[in-house]
C-alpha cells in the first residue's frame, strides 16, 4: 500500500496571519459551560450545577478508607498517629471541614488539636466529629451490618483510644481495617457510618 506523501503547507510567501478570520463565539473552541448555557439557558445551567455538586458532596468513611496512606502530608511522625494519619484520609477523601490549616503543631483549630497541615490529632476529638455525622451508630463490632464505619476503640492502655476505619462484610466474614492499628478486643467499640 502507498503511504501518503504528507501534504505540505501551500501558505503562500508573505501571507500574515491577519488573515485569518477571527475565532468567532459559535466556534467549537467555545467553553462547554458557556455552550450549555446557550442551550438551556442561565437558570437551568445553575440548578444543574448545584445537584451535581451536592451529589459529589455525599461522602461516606468508605472514602477515607480508600485514602488512607498510614502518614499525613506534613510529613511528621508525631509518636500517637491514630488520629493524625486517619484525620489526612478524611481530609484526603474531601472532608474540607477537619482541615484546620497551616500553621504551628498542636494548635487549637476549630475545636480540634491538630498537625501542622491542619490534621486533628486527638482520636477523642475525631470521635466527637464521627459521632456528629452519625446516621447510624452501633456499639459493637457487629459485623452482621455490612458497610464502612468510623470506629472509636477505648478501654484499652491507651486513655485517649483509637481511632480507625472498618469494613464489615457480613456475618461471619472478617472485617478489613483502615488505620494504624486495631484493637477489637477492647471493651469499647463505638462505631459510626453515614
Ligand atoms: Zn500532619
Amino acid at each position: 500500500m502507498l503511504a501518503r506523501k504528507p501534504i505540505a503547507n501551500h501558505a503562500a510567501p508573505g501571507a500574515s496571519r491577519a488573515s485569518v478570520p477571527p475565532h468567532r463565539a459559535s466556534d467549537t473552541s467555545e467553553l462547554p459551560l458557556l455552550a450549555l448555557q446557550r442551550a438551556i439557558g442561565n437558570a437551568a445551567v445553575t440548578r444543574l450545577i448545584s445537584r451535581t455538586e451536592a451529589a459529589a458532596i455525599q461522602r461516606t468513611p468508605e472514602e477515607a478508607f480508600k485514602n488512607f496512606t498510614d502518614s499525613c502530608t506534613c510529613g511528621e511522625d508525631l509518636g500517637n498517629n491514630c488520629a493524625h494519619y486517619l484525620s489526612d484520609a478524611f481530609i484526603r477523601a474531601g472532608y474540607s471541614e477537619l482541615d484546620g490549616g497551616k500553621g504551628g503543631l498542636y494548635r487549637r483549630k476549630k475545636g480540634r488539636t491538630v498537625c501542622k497541615h491542619g490534621r486533628p490529632v486527638r482520636a477523642r476529638e475525631l470521635e466527637t466529629w464521627f459521632a456528629a455525622k452519625a446516621k447510624q451508630k452501633s456499639k459493637k463490632n457487629d459485623h452482621s451490618k455490612p458497610g464502612f464505619w468510623a470506629v472509636w476503640q477505648g478501654g484499652g492502655t491507651y486513655w485517649g483510644g483509637h481511632v480507625a476505619v472498618h469494613e464489615h462484610k457480613g456475618k461471619g466474614t472478617p472485617h478489613d481495617v483502615r488505620g494504624t492499628g486495631d484493637y477489637p478486643q477492647w471493651p469499647t467499640q463505638n462505631h459510626y457510618t453515614w
